[in-house]
C-alpha cells in the first residue's frame, strides 16, 4: 500500500515532469567517415602495416547522476529502477529511475543545458524540471522533481552537468510498521531519437548514458535498493511493454536450497507473489504465497506460505541478476543473516 501511494506521487513528479515539453525529434544525421583501409587490398607485407590513426568518434550524449553518492538512502528504497511496473506506472513500466536522496539534499543536474520549463506539480509542494540538451544535432531531455527550487533555475536559463536544480522534497510515510522520512527524485532521460510506443515514449533508461564516474558511482548506490518488485523486475533497466501475470525463474548457483525458485506478480499493483520451489527436473516441491517485506532491517524478509501448511520464514537480497536466499524448514525461527545462503541468478532478458 505504501508502495502504492509512493507511486501517485511518483506519477505526480512524473507527469509534471514529462507533460507536453515540446518535443522537436531531430533524424539521425549520417556521419560520412573515412573509410578504414581494406586490409585485403594491401599487398602482402612482412609485418602488418600500422594502423591508421583513429578517427575520432562523435562525442555521444552522457549523463552524470542527479544525486551525489554520499546523499543516497535507502530507508524507503533507494533506487526504484528503470522499467518496473509500479504505483500509477502499472499499465507501462517507469519511464526513470527514482533517486532516494538525504532529506535536505541537492539534486543535480545530469548533463549541461537549457532549462525549458519548471512547472509546479499538482499539489504545489514539487516542481519538474525539464532541462533539453543537444548533441551532435540530436535532442535530449532530463526531468526531475524537485521540491524547493534553486534561485536561479527558472526557463531558459543555462546549467551545467553538476548545478544544483533544488532541494529534494521529504515525504513522511508509515511503511510496515516503520514511518519513514524520505526525500526522493524521479528522473528520467528522453532520447528523441528513440520511440517505443508507450506513455513517454522517448524515455530511456539512463543506464547506457552514464559516464563512467557517474557507472561507478551508481554501482554503489543500486547495491542497496529495495523495491516490491525486485523478485520479478530486479535490474537497472527492466522492460517496460510487459504482460502480467508475470513469472521470473530464479535458478540455483551455488548452495543447498530448492534448485528452482519461480515468483509470479499477478498484476501489476500486486504487492505479494506466488511461489512454486522446484526440483532440478522442474518438479514442484512447494508452492503457495510469498509474502515479502523489502524494507525489514537488516535485511529483507520472505515468507513462504503453502494452503494449509506452515510458513517457511527467510531472508533475501537481490541485486540485478543474483538472489541470496535463506529459509528454513517449516515453522523454524527466521535466519538472521545471509550466512549459508544459497545463491540464485536469473537472466535479463
Ligand atoms: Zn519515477
Amino acid at each position: 500500500m505504501t508502495v502504492k501511494r509512493a507511486g501517485s506521487i511518483l506519477l505526480t513528479l512524473a507527469i509534471t515532469a514529462c507533460g507536453g515539453g515540446s518535443q522537436s525529434p531531430t533524424a539521425p544525421t549520417s556521419q560520412s567517415q573515412p573509410s578504414p583501409p581494406n586490409p585485403q587490398s594491401a599487398p602482402p607485407a612482412p609485418t602488418p602495416a600500422p594502423a591508421p590513426a583513429p578517427t575520432p568518434a562523435p562525442a555521444s550524449f552522457t549523463v552524470s547522476l542527479p544525486i551525489r553518492p554520499e546523499d543516497s538512502r535507502h530507508n524507503a528504497f533507494g533506487v526504484n529502477s528503470f522499467g518496473i511496473h509500479i504505483g500509477d506506472h502499472g499499465a507501462d513500466g517507469h519511464p526513470g529511475w527514482d533517486f532516494e536522496y538525504a532529506v535536505g539534499a541537492s539534486i543535480l543536474a545530469a548533463a549541461e543545458g537549457t532549462i525549458q520549463s519548471v512547472m509546479p506539480s499538482e499539489g504545489g509542494a514539487a516542481f519538474g524540471i525539464q532541462i533539453s540538451h543537444v548533441m551532435n544535432g540530436r535532442n535530449y531531455r532530463t526531468d526531475y522533481g524537485v521540491g524547493t527550487l534553486a534561485p536561479e533555475i527558472a526557463p531558459g536559463a543555462t546549467v551545467v552537468a553538476g548545478q544544483p536544480l533544488g532541494i529534494a522534497a521529504a515525504y513522511t510515510r508509515t511503511i510496515g510498521t516503520v514511518t519513514v522520512t524520505y526525500a526522493f527524485t524521479h528522473f528520467q532521460l528522453d532520447d528523441f531519437s528513440k520511440h517505443d510506443g508507450l506513455t513517454n515514449p522517448n524515455a530511456v533508461s539512463p543506464e547506457n548514458y552514464l559516464d563512467s564516474a557517474a557507472r561507478q558511482a551508481f554501482e554503489t548506490i543500486w547495491r542497496d535498493a529495495v523495491y516490491y518488485q525486485e523478485l520479478v523486475e530486479p535490474f537497472i533497466t527492466n522492460p517496460r511493454n510487459v504482460v502480467f501475470p508475470m513469472t521470473r525463474t530464479w535458478t540455483l548457483q551455488a548452495g543447498g536450497l530448492a534448485p528452482r525458485v519461480d515468483f509470479t506478480r499477478a498484476h501489476n499493483a500486486a504487492n505479494d507473489f506466488t511461489y512454486v520451489l522446484r526440483d532440478a527436473s522442474g518438479a514442484s516441491l512447494d508452492t503457495g504465497t510469498a509474502e515479502i517485506n523489502p524494507l525489514a532491517k537488516p535485511l529483507s524478509t520472505i515468507d513462504f506460505i503453502p494452503a494449509g501448511g506452515q510458513r517457511r520464514l527467510g531472508v533475501y537480497s537481490v541485486l540485478g541478476g543474483t538472489m541470496q536466499l535463506q529459509y528454513g524448514a517449516p515453522g523454524a525461527a527466521r535466519p538472521t543473516s545471509l550466512a549459508g545462503s544459497s545463491e540464485y541468478g536469473t537472466p535479463q532478458s
